[in-house]
């Protein structure tokens, strides 16, 4: 049986992965080692016991009192606490889903890979912030990584059976988010309410929000760089409104391999749990008839300032994915508790960036795990200084 252990199970990635496993028979085809959650104890016991995992553990050290009692009598071990991550992290298993949302899903990522376990990787901020440690971390010990978001799950898709010597180009589509349609100048005054009422994919908050700035392409145009190891050049957005195709690979001889679906990530998780082999998903078929046509369009520059950032990220290299994915988790905070415009979250990333590559100089910063996460901290920092500056010119 093969052993699985899900970080971040009570998200929403990890719920649908947790859906699936049952879905393929739970305890009786999987063996769970580990799953892992935050403050919803009741709910981490609850997946624990269908699953008849080992240990269940919680990021929280406050919480573990109330996850011991949820799993009382099970013969299920509860544990708490960033070091209990890594150590679960540690036990044997074939493959791992990454599903914690932000920089707190890199480290677990990393000890896995130690172990030559497979880590289905829906935590997009790992490549973002440590691609290029991430990608040899795995290269040393015979560890595969596969994609789990919904677009690098099209590329890899897209690319079985072919050689990367042979792409040209990737095309990332992007359903444009909440706001593609306003005209511009009413975006700075754009609400969180607005910003969150996504017309095609159910996400949680945040990643809704950012698909509206298109901040989530930004950190998958990085991600698709870092995974796929094409140039930057080769990389391209488009705005396909009905998120139907999940994006598409172009090869030297003009051909485009294009992977469609329905907007559905159980599509992803499932393709990345029973790689390589494909196995019955419940996800709906496409009804072509009824879909009756496909719109692009190109992706405005003054309407995504985010996609040209993520060009500069590219271009710098080192700690500037490190920088770029916290200074946009905080303008994100800022914008969702109403202190700055919608508008205003790409000029505190682009403030802080501007701020750090003075002061730290990003690109030729050393990258080891300890100076990721020591960059995220700082970047948090200056970033908060740049929000609280940029709130404060909108008052006066
Ligand atoms: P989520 O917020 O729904 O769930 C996050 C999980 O991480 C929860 O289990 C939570 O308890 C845990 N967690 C939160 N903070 C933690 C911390 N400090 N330490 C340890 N655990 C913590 O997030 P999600 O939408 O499932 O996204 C997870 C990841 O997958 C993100 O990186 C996101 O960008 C990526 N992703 C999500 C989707 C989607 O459809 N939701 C699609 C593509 C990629
Ligand atoms: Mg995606």
């Amino acid at each position: 049986m093969r052993r699985i252990s899900i970080f971040g199970a009570t998200g929403s990635i990890g719920e649908q992965t947790v859906d699936l496993m049952l879905h393929h028979g739970g305890a009786e085809t999987f063996r769970t080692v580990a799953l892992t959650g935050g403050r919803n104890v009741a709910r981490l016991a609850e997946m624990a016991r269908a699953l008849r995992a080992e240990v269940a553990v919680t990021a929280f050290d406050d919480c573990l009192p109330a996850l011991r009692a949820a799993l009382a009598g099970s013969g299920i071990e509860a544990a708490a606490g960033e070091v209990a991550l890594l150590e679960a992290a540690d036990r044997p298993a074939d493959w791992i889903m990454s599903a914690i949302v932000g920089a707190a899903g890199l480290a677990p990522g990393f000890h896995a890979l130690r172990h030559g376990t497979t880590l289905a990787l829906a935590n997009k901020e790992s490549l973002v912030t440590a691609g290029p440690l991430l990608m040899a971390e795995a290269a040393r010990h015979g560890a595969r990584i596969l994609p789990v978001d919904s677009e690098h799950s099209a590329i890899f898709q897209a690319l079985v059976g072919e050689d990367l010597a042979a792409v040209e180009r990737i095309v990332l589509t992007a359903s444009g988010g909440a706001l593609r349609d306003w005209p511009l100048e009413r975006l700075a005054r754009a609400t969180v309410a607005e910003a969150l009422a996504h017309p095609n994919w159910s996400m949680g908050q945040r990643i809704t929000i950012d698909s509206a700035s298109m901040f989530n392409k930004a950190l998958e145009v990085i991600e698709t760089r870092e995974y796929f190891g094409v140039a930057p050049e080769q990389i391209e957005v488009i705005i396909h409104p009905e998120s139907i195709i999940h994006s598409m690979v172009g090869y030297r001889d003009g051909a485009m391999m294009a992977h469609l679906g329905a907007a559905d990530m159980r599509h992803a998780i499932g393709y990345a749990l029973n790689w390589p082999e494909r196995a019955d998903l419940p996800v709906a078929r496409l009804d072509f008839a009824a879909l009756a046509q496909l719109t692009f369009r190109a992706p405005e520059d003054a309407r995504y300032p985010a996609l040209r950032l993520a060009r500069e990220v590219m271009a710098t290299r080192g700690l500037a994915g490190a920088a770029f994915n916290a200074a946009k988790e905080i303008a994100l905070d800022h914008f969702i508790g109403a202190r700055i415009g919608f508008a205003d979250m790409a000029g505190v990333v682009e403030d802080t960036l501007a701020a750090l590559s003075r002061r730290n100089g990003l690109g030729n910063a050393p990258m080891g795990l300890e100076d990721v996460l020591s960059m995220d901290r700082i970047a948090r920092a200056e970033a908060e200084t740049c929000a609280l500056a940029l709130a404060a010119r909108r008052a006066g």
